[in-house]
């Protein structure tokens, strides 16, 4: 499992000579303004990085507060709590905010506003006031956090209206509380009355809101206002259910959409009204794709009107480690940009699987979330639910983070990353190709992929559908991770992408349906793939698709060309090549003909000058042993497809769904052979090269006239099933990294360990090693 470039590069770049004249063609044809693939790495280069490099005053608050604090007050708290312990907890954690409850369905200070409900031991104190006057005092910012979606039975029988019912008339209810409507009054006038009501004696500097976006996808509203606002923009009355295939149903979902945006707006035109123009109100978004989905939160159109993302995303789940906070980082920042900020609430108690609010989180546990999400570009941010704890070890596990975070500041914030590899979504894909099986359809894929790239340790960055145009420049390699549904746009994206001379792996029904989750009569990209579909394409709603996706069969994959015996059957489109020698995306696998499958794959047929070397061999039993022979041993149905014919560039076609059982299974033979397929896509030509054991996350990004390297080691007895409680460290590890123009090399340090190793300088790469990685370290090259 290492990156090295000596046997596996000089394997690849022998077999492929035709291959090298054509990248000496390349960059000898392209402009100075495409140079994509088959050109040596390019980093970004200095203009681009137009950001600070230090905190300044004169910057708005929302781009200077980095480090912040939250105790989430429970209903028993306004008694106790105990803000001088707090207030020395604050200065011991280094940080710069806290986000402190105010209102919306409970009020923590003396609200004048009619049936906002006032926290039941209250009593008369003025706790939000109490904690904004003694932040102020120290020097601190503050988000009042509200909580505005639902509200008390007194309030539902005196503005019945406001309020979500189902298609029987019967209110939407969470426990004893009632689910406001997002159309109502409460969202239009309520709510903004709070908000002017906190800031005018407060003065906070902006607002939080935990649940903002109000009703989710499962449940639908019939009120009145409901109906007549979508009537007014649609002549159309509320779609009875859920039915992905009725043009109603997707008009409802996209008007949702609209909607929690319009509440965004007015939230910030209300805010900034009263409080000034840097009193935002920023609501709350998650990591989740498919959670903002069902929550109707248009990430790409969030960050577009965002100045900060404030993150909820507490823990790791088993399925995805760590990494997800990484990668979320990234995701985010190619939305939002670099220059701002992404502080994330971190549970400092033990939540997820399973949740216990009171208990501490395990410390390496909580440690290494909030490295990972330091590394992806994340501002940390405690969280503690209650004000007052007998498990008091949890007031330990932030203080070292922060401070060596605080130490540091400058190195990890405002960055550029680097990465010659793309990784694409949407959310439209997540919501009308991903449908009810997102898992399936869509995380799935995507983890195999993004866990490939990590495991390689491949510096990668997720790149937005609809931003190829704009940031495909950056990349040698787009990956298409079974973006099922793509517009016409995005379409035509990919092909001005690879026609400019980008390299492309796509996978499993990329491209195969539209915008709406239609189906298309063949792949959109069909000539890039050099493959296209026999027989009618399925429609999502279909049941086999459902059924197809989640059963796992005993299915294998041949490899071509055999090594133990010659091909001689009437498979014409195989074609081994004469000399009998694989291609060099099979490394590793000289000992096999066939690879363990299990997937689906669609059947095919496939364009002249296309080299398959994968095909399908279909399901036999399993039990009992004596029935477990290959039925049908060969078939001519491709499952990986290269085509480099007509195009100047690299297109990789994997029908079979490796990357969706890579994501599920972890089996090594899925990830080696997409590491393969990603290392020959993008020339084998990247930016870092890490040998030496363990699994380890690497990210790297440019500052003016330096380069910050950031490893992530996550090899630990609890890498895949939280929580981890021992940090294994690993090392020696041995790195090598392309130095860029305006870096010399000459001066390295680590500001983990904080040591100062020697480096070699050759040929425009430094190297270094690296002895020893407990949880992480982070390498600056000046
Ligand atoms: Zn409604």
């Amino acid at each position: 499992m290492t990156n090295s470039d000596s046997a596996c590069n000089k394997g690849i770049k022998k077999g492929s000579c035709a291959s090298d004249s054509r990248r000496i063609f390349l960059k000898k044809a392209c402009t100075a303004a495409i140079t994509i693939a088959g050109s040596d790495f390019i980093f970004p280069s200095d203009p681009e990085l137009k950001y600070r490099q230090n905190s300044n005053e004169s910057m708005p608050w929302y781009r200077r507060i980095t480090r912040w604090g939250q105790t989430n007050i429970t209903e028993t708290d306004p008694a106790t709590y105990d803000i001088k312990w707090w207030r020395s907890y604050w200065k011991r954690t280094q940080i710069k905010g806290i986000i402190v409850n105010a209102g919306g369905i409970v009020a923590y200070y003396p609200s004048r506003i009619p049936l906002h409900h006032q926290a039941e031991s209250l009593g008369g104190r003025d706790l939000f006031g109490e904690l904004c006057r003694s932040a102020h005092e120290e020097g601190l910012a503050v988000f009042a956090r509200m909580d505005s979606n639902r509200a008390h039975e007194e309030f539902y029988n005196t503005h019945p209206d406001w309020f979500a019912i189902d298609a029987s008339g019967k209110p939407y209810k969470a426990g004893e509380l009632f689910i406001s409507c997002i159309n109502s009054p409460y969202y239009d006038e309520h709510i903004p009355s709070i908000i002017k009501e906190i800031i005018e004696p407060y003065h906070p500097e902006g607002f939080t809101d935990n649940s903002w976006s109000g009703l989710g996808r499962d449940s639908i509203c019939y009120c009145d206002n409901c109906r007549k606002r979508f009537r007014e923009k649609y002549g159309l009355e509320i779609p009875s259910g859920a039915d992905w295939d009725d043009q109603t149903y997707r008009q409802w979902i996209r008007w949702n959409y609209d909607r929690r945006l319009e509440i965004w707006d007015l939230n910030n035109r209300t805010s900034k009204a009263t409080g000034g123009k840097e009193c935002i109100w920023a609501g709350m978004n998650s990591s989740s794709v498919s959670g903002q989905c069902r929550s109707f939160r248009d990430y790409k159109e969030i960050c577009a009107r965002a100045e900060i993302i404030m993150l909820d995303s507490q823990a790791r789940s088993d399925s995805e480690g760590f990494q997800q906070n990484g990668i979320s980082g990234r995701m985010i920042h190619g939305l939002l940009g670099w220059e701002k900020l992404i502080p994330e609430s971190m549970a400092m108690y033990q939540a997820g699987r399973p949740t216990f609010r009171l208990s501490s989180k395990p410390p390496s546990e909580a440690r290494m979330w909030m490295i990972e999400g330091i590394a992806g570009g994340i501002q940390p941010w405690w969280h503690h639910v209650g004000a007052y704890h007998e498990d008091r070890r949890m007031y330990n596990t932030a203080a070292p983070v922060m401070t060596w975070y605080k130490t540091n500041e400058d190195y990890l914030i405002d960055r550029n990353p680097v990465a010659n590899v793309g990784v694409v979504w949407s959310q439209q894909n997540m919501d009308f190709y991903g449908r009810d099986a997102t898992e399936q359809l869509v995380d799935l894929p995507w983890r195999g992929i993004t866990q490939a790239l990590i495991r390689s340790r491949i510096p990668f960055l997720p790149v937005h559908a609809d931003h190829i145009d704009r940031d495909a420049k950056k990349y040698s390699l787009l990956i298409l991770p079974n973006l099922g549904a793509m517009t016409d746009d995005q379409v035509a994206s990919v092909r001005r992408y690879v026609a400019g001379g980008g390299s492309l792996l796509a996978t499993g029904e990329s491209s195969l349906y539209n915008g709406w989750g239609d189906p298309r009569p063949d792949y959109a990209l069909s000539d890039l793939f050099g493959a296209h579909i026999t027989g009618k394409v399925h429609a999502l709603s279909e049941d086999k698709n459902a059924r197809r996706i989640q059963e796992t069969l005993h299915s294998y994959l041949r490899i071509h060309p055999e090594i133990r015996s010659s091909i001689d059957g009437p498979h014409n489109s195989l074609e081994p090549p004469a000399t009998g020698v694989r291609h060099p995306v099979l490394k590793g696998f000289e000992d096999t003909d066939i690879l363990p499958f299990g997937g689906s794959l669609n059947p095919l047929i496939t364009d002249k000058g296309t080299e398959i070397l994968l095909t399908f061999i279909p399901a036999f039993p399993i039990y009992p042993p004596e029935t477990s022979w290959m039925r049908v041993p060969k078939t001519n149905i491709p499952g990986l497809i290269l085509n480099t014919s007509g195009q100047r560039s690299r297109v990789v076609f994997l029908p079979a769904d490796i990357d969706r059982q890579f994501g599920r299974y972890n089996l090594p033979d899925h990830g080696n052979l997409l590491a393969n397929l990603i290392r020959w896509g993008s020339f084998n030509d990247f930016p870092l090269v890490v040998d030496g054991p363990g699994l380890i996350d690497c990210h790297i990004y440019r500052q003016k006239g330096r380069l910050v390297l950031h490893f992530v080691n996550l090899t630990s007895a609890g890498t895949w099933r939280q929580p981890v409680d021992e940090l294994i460290p690993v090392g020696p590890l041995s790195i090598k990294v392309r130095i860029p123009e305006g870096i010399t090399g000459n001066e390295i340090k680590f500001l983990v360990s904080g040591k100062k190793p020697t480096a070699k300088i050759n040929e425009g790469w430094i190297r270094f090693n690296i002895d020893s990685v407990p949880d992480h370290e982070v390498v600056v090259i000046l």
